[in-house]
């Protein structure tokens, strides 16, 4: 049975479009799974650790039969391909890789939270996604047209390539 997850992508370092835009061919060719969308790419400034470059994002719909464990494994295999290095909490980065929603399951184990606990605060991540769909409903959250309304719009800025 395949099921409709949200992947979150952010990148600030060594060419940040470029590395979004080969992650949307890499989520592609996972195992088990199929890109059905992809946003717009989203220009931002960085958020706690501000001395780095701005961040590229996106957000892609894939249909999966990989279980939620499964496709983090897969992501962050996809990471180490990039050369992800986890050196400090909001520390720059060449991919970072999020599942934000998994049908509409809700998860918490030591190394998974879905829906991703901080996706709705985030212009970055309900810009791009709204754009997919705009009927999204977040589980215990709400909806995402509804927590777009209150995000400022020049946080997340639209690239038109
Ligand atoms: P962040 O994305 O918060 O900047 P990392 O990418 O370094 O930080 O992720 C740290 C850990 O977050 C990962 O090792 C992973 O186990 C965990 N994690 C928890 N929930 C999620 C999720 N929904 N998507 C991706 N990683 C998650
Ligand atoms: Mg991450």
């Amino acid at each position: 049975m395949s099921v409709r997850a949200y992947i979150g992508i952010g990148s600030n370092l060594l060419n940040p479009l470029n590395q979004v835009i080969t992650a949307f061919n890499e989520i592609g060719s996972m195992p088990k799974s199929k890109l059905i969308m992809k946003s717009s790419c989203y220009s931002s400034s960085p958020l706690g650790y501000k001395d780095q470059p701005d961040f590229i994002n996106a957000v892609v719909l894939i249909e999966t039969e990989l279980s939620p464990h499964e496709l983090l494994s897969e992501l962050q295999k996809i990471e180490q391909l990039h050369k992800r290095e986890r050196s400090f909490p909001n520390a720059p980065r060449t991919l970072d890789l999020d599942i934000l929603l998994f049908g509409d399951i809700r998860l918490n184990s030591p190394k998974l939270t879905i829906p991703h606990p901080r996706m709705h605060e985030r212009a970055f991540v309900i810009f791009p996604l709204q754009e997919i769909d705009i009927n999204i409903t977040i589980p215990l959250i709400g909806d995402i047209a509804k927590i777009a309304k209150e995000l400022d719009p020049k946080i997340a800025k639209r690239i038109t390539l």
